[in-house]
């Protein structure tokens, strides 16, 4: 019973801001489906223009291609032709696009390997460990490494879905803090270190603070150096999401511990994915050997699912490769300097033209806050319609409320094509009422 009881102060962010889930209800049925279904956009292939270098993609059925603000690809390795896609293409010759296996029966290939050494290399951390899926690193992973009676998780209210379950298989007591909020999270620190555990008064066995890098749907950077503060001073164990962040924060590329200047080692349990910032697919965990040892042995991902595909190994250790400067050239440092620009450009523009802009300058997602949610579909319509895509934010990802719509900054946007973006979105703004201050 109090298992139950304890799962249940775990709910989703946008169902606590609602004090009678039978209101909920109601106002979900009124709003039409398409607003809490958003359109899904069927991409064709993905294209690169002649001219410019630079990627854009087809919509099924369309003949106009789209500038695309809707995916992640930070620093623009999710093209079909350029630096890693020679490599790629020879991996899948060599190896073909199924393992087949998993890593502990004969799915463990020399290129795994190579790809957990760079990626503890790129960390500056002992060893890493991968996983052929970035949702399943955080849903499977964490409740092997804590759970059971005397575990507690505190956890950002804005956290992924992913780590949401993966909390709660834990079968952890899981506290949320509201967002980013250093003073909530030294209260419920305080609060479980002075109280003890619920009915017991005993020490916590495992105290596990979960955060992000970049809050895919706010844009905000986690105040990473307070947290590391805190879980210090308190005795507790940090477990870091760098999905968004790696390879978009730092001078280098190497994520929120970098533009924080913080070292690695400070940061208990740090993962990321593959599928934003290195245009491949999967997950990582990165930290002590004792930790990533542990989660050879232990990590359900490793021991039940097939290991990943050995082309999207490639991709991603060609693409960390460019990023470090190990192909010999200042490509990858040009594509980080060229995300920074263009993320700081295309907020400073919205902000002055009087949109609502939510998130941290540096940060390249960018969530445009609409509120009124019949405005988010039109929006996202108006801007299809002038070949730009970006995607609709909305309930139940965000409060009903608090409708956006989000757009991603890639490194492979050109000034012109970010300027064609602003220039849309301030007329379909004008129409519609959307600027708020002049
Ligand atoms: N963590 C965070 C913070 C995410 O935003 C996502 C998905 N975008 C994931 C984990 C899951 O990663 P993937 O899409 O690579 O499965």
């Amino acid at each position: 019973a109090d298992e139950r009881k304890n799962m249940k102060e775990f709910v989703p962010v946008s169902f606590e801001s609602f004090v009678d889930r039978n209101i909920l209800k109601r106002v979900n049925h009124c709003v039409s489906r398409p607003i809490i279904s958003p359109p899904t956009v069927e991409v064709d292939v993905l294209e690169r223009t002649s001219d410019d270098g630079n990627w854009h993609f087809r919509l099924t059925g369309r003949k106009t291609r789209c500038i695309n603000l809707a995916s992640y690809n930070y620093l623009g390795f999710a093209e079909n032709e350029g630096p890693c896609v020679d490599a790629t293409a020879h991996a899948l010759q060599l190896y073909g696009a199924g393992v087949c296996s998993t890593r502990h029966e004969l799915g463990n290939y020399r290129i795994h390997e190579e790809l957990e050494r760079t990626t503890a290399r790129f960390l500056g951390v002992d060893d890493a460990i991968t996983f052929g899926m970035g949702f399943c690193t955080n849903s499977m992973n964490i409740p092997v490494l804590v759970g059971g009676k005397g575990c507690l998780i505190l956890s950002d209210e804005k956290n992924h879905a992913s780590i949401v379950l993966g909390a709660r298989l834990s079968g952890s007591v899981i506290k949320v803090f509201k967002h980013n909020d250093i003073d909530d999270l030294e209260e419920k620190l305080r609060e479980a270190i002075i109280n003890g555990r619920p009915k017991t008064h005993r020490a916590w066995r495992k105290i596990l603070i979960i955060v992000e890098g970049i809050y895919s749907m706010e844009g905000s950077i986690v105040k990473l150096l307070d947290v590391i503060r805190l879980k210090k001073k308190y005795g507790a164990y940090l477990y870091l999401d760098e999905a968004h962040s790696i390879g978009a924060l730092g001078e280098t590329g190497r994520g929120v511990t970098e533009y924080w200047g913080v070292d690695p080692g400070d940061v208990d349990i740090m993962m990321g994915t593959f599928t934003k910032s290195f245009g491949a697919a999967g997950g990582y965990i990165a930290g002590s050997k004792e930790l990533i040892n542990h989660l050879r042995a232990y990590s359900h991902s490793t021991l039940y699912a097939c290991s990943m595909s050995a082309p999207v190994a490639q991709q991603t250790i060609s693409s960390m490769k460019i990023i470090m400067g190990e192909d010999g050239t200042d490509k990858g440092k040009l594509r980080i300097a060229r995300l920074v620009t263009n993320t700081r450009y295309f907020r400073q523009r919205l902000r002055e033209m009087g949109f609502i802009v939510c998130g941290d300058d540096d940060s390249p997602v960018v969530p445009l806050l609409v509120c009124v949610p019949a405005k988010i579909l039109a929006l996202v319509e108006d801007l299809f319609e002038r070949n730009i895509a970006c995607a609709p934010a909305v309930f139940p990802a965000t409060p009903l409320t608090e409708g956006r719509i989000r757009m991603c900054i890639s490194a492979s946007h050109t000034r012109q094509m970010l300027d064609k973006v602003l220039d849309s979105i301030s007329e379909v703004g004008d129409r519609m009422q959307l600027k708020y201050s002049l």
